[in-house]
C-alpha cells in the first residue's frame, strides 16, 4: 500500500503522523512511504531521516493526498485538506467528529473511510491511541505548574522540592486517571508532597498498592477537595467523565480561600475545565491571574513537546497502521473488534453511534 503523511497544517500544531521509524517499519512490511518534505522539522525530524527509512519525500500536500491509499496525520483534515480526500481512501489520526458537523459531513461527502485515533478500544475498557497524549500532559503538569510558581510568573516563589531545612511544595492532584497518575509521579519525583484525590475506590486502591510512600491518595468528597485545596501551592485538574462536560470542582469564592500566587494547572479544559474560572489559553500566552490565582489552561498541552508527543503517538499508533496497510482496512477490522471502533466514516455514512447521537445523524 502507498502511505502519505502530510505536513500538520492546524495553526500551532507541531506533531506529525508518522516518525521516521514508523516509516521504516511500514517500508519493511513492503509499503511504500510518501512524506510531504518539511513534515517532521517541528518534532525534529528532517527529510534525510525520512529518506535514509526509505520514505519518499515530496513537495506538496497534494502529492501526497493524490497518491496515497492511506492518509496517517495527527490532527483533524482542516477544510483544505478535505477537499483532497477521495473514495476508497482510508485517512487514519485524530477526528474528534461530535462537537464538528461541518468536518463531519466533508468527510462523508468525500468517501473516505476515516478511522479515528479517540474511539480505539482496547481489551481493558481503555483508549490507546488517546492515553498517550494523557500521558504527556499529565508529566508536564508539573512541569509548567513549577514554572508558573516562580515569582516572576506571578507565582508564589515556592520551589517543588524545598531544599533542606525548607519545606516543599504541597501538590494536590484531583483525578487519579492517566494524567492525574502521571503528574504525580513527576511532582513526587520534584520532591513535592503530592496527594492525588478521586471518586474511584478501585483506583484509589491501586494508586495505593502502586504508589504508597511516593504519594498519598484521598477520596474526592467536596469537604476533602476544598481542604486540600486551601492547603496547595499548586492543584493539578485532571478528571474525566466521559461523554460529559468536566465537573466543576473549584468554585471562584473558594480561590479567595487558597494562598496566594497559588497555581491552578487545568488539563481537563479541552473538557471545559475543573475550575469555575478557567478558560482556554493557548502556548504563546499559556496562564492567567484571577484573584491573585494563577491559571494554566492550555487545551493541546502535548503541543508543547512535539518531539516527545509525536514519538509517544506514533509507538501507539505503529501496530494499527501497520495491520491497516497489510491487511487492508476491511480484514485488519474485522479480525480486531478495538480497531473497528475506531470507524467513524465509511462510503459516505456515519459509523460512530457516539458521533451520531451528537450530532443528530442516522448511523
Ligand atoms: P481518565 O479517565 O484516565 O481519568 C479520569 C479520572 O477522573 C478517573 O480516575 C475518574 O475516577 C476521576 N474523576 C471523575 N470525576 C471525578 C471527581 N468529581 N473528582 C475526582 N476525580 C474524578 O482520564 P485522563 O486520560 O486522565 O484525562 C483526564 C483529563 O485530561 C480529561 O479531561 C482529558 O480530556 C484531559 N486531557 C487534556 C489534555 C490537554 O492537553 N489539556 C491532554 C490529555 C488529556
Amino acid at each position: 500500500m502507498k502511505i502519505g503523511c502530510p505536513t500538520e497544517i492546524k495553526p500551532q500544531e507541531f506533531r506529525v503522523g508518522l516518525t521516521p521509524n514508523a516509516a521504516r517499519e511500514a517500508v519493511s512490511h513492503g509499503h511504500e512511504v510518501i512524506v510531504q518534505s518539511g513534515a517532521g522539522r517541528g518534532a525534529g525530524f528532517e527529510d534525510a531521516a525520512y529518506e535514509e527509512a526509505g520514505a519518499r519525500m515530496v513537495g506538496t500536500a497534494e502529492e501526497v493526498f493524490s497518491e496515497a491509499g492511506m492518509i496517517v496525520k495527527v490532527k483533524e483534515p482542516q477544510a483544505g485538506e478535505r477537499k483532497m480526500l477521495r473514495e476508497g481512501q482510508v485517512l487514519f489520526t485524530y477526528l474528534h467528529l461530535a462537537p464538528d458537523p461541518d468536518q463531519t459531513r466533508d468527510l462523508m461527502d468525500s468517501g473516505v473511510t476515516a478511522i479515528a485515533y479517540e474511539t480505539v478500544t482496547d481489551e481493558r475498557g481503555g483508549l490507546p491511541l488517546l492515553a498517550p497524549m494523557s500521558e504527556v500532559a499529565g508529566r508536564l503538569a508539573p512541569q509548567t505548574g513549577a514554572w508558573a510558581l516562580q515569582k516572576a510568573n506571578g507565582g508564589r516563589g515556592v520551589l517543588m522540592g524545598g531544599v533542606p531545612g525548607v519545606g516543599p511544595a504541597r501538590v494536590a492532584v484531583i483525578g487519579g486517571g492517566v494524567v492525574g497518575t502521571h503528574a504525580a509521579r513527576i511532582a513526587a519525583g520534584m520532591g513535592a508532597d503530592v496527594t492525588v484525590l478521586d471518586r474511584s475506590l478501585p483506583r484509589l486502591r491501586h494508586l495505593d498498592e502502586v504508589y504508597a510512600g511516593q504519594f498519598s491518595t484521598r477520596y474526592a468528597s467536596a469537604g476533602n477537595t476544598a481542604e486540600l485545596v486551601v492547603e496547595a501551592d499548586l492543584v493539578i485538574g485532571a478528571v474525566l467523565i466521559p461523554g460529559a462536560a468536566a465537573p466543576k470542582l473549584v468554585s471562584r469564592a473558594q480561590l479567595s480561600e487558597m494562598k496566594p500566587g497559588a497555581v491552578l494547572v487545568d488539563v481537563a479544559i479541552d473538557q471545559g475545565g475543573c475550575f469555575e474560572t478557567s478558560k482556554a489559553t493557548t502556548h504563546e500566552n499559556p496562564i492567567f491571574e484571577v484573584d491573585g490565582i494563577v491559571h494554566y489552561c492550555v487545551a493541546n498541552m502535548p503541543g508543547a513537546v512535539p518531539r516527545s508527543a509525536t514519538i509517544a503517538l506514533g509507538n501507539a499508533t505503529m501496530p494499527y497502521m501497520l495491520a491497516l496497510a497489510d491487511k487492508g482496512w476491511q480484514t485488519a477490522c474485522s479480525e480486531d473488534p478495538h480497531l473497528l471502533a475506531g470507524l467513524n466514516v465509511h462510503a459516505g455514512k456515519l459509523t460512530n453511534y457516539a458521533v451520531g447521537r451528537a450530532l443528530g445523524i442516522d448511523v
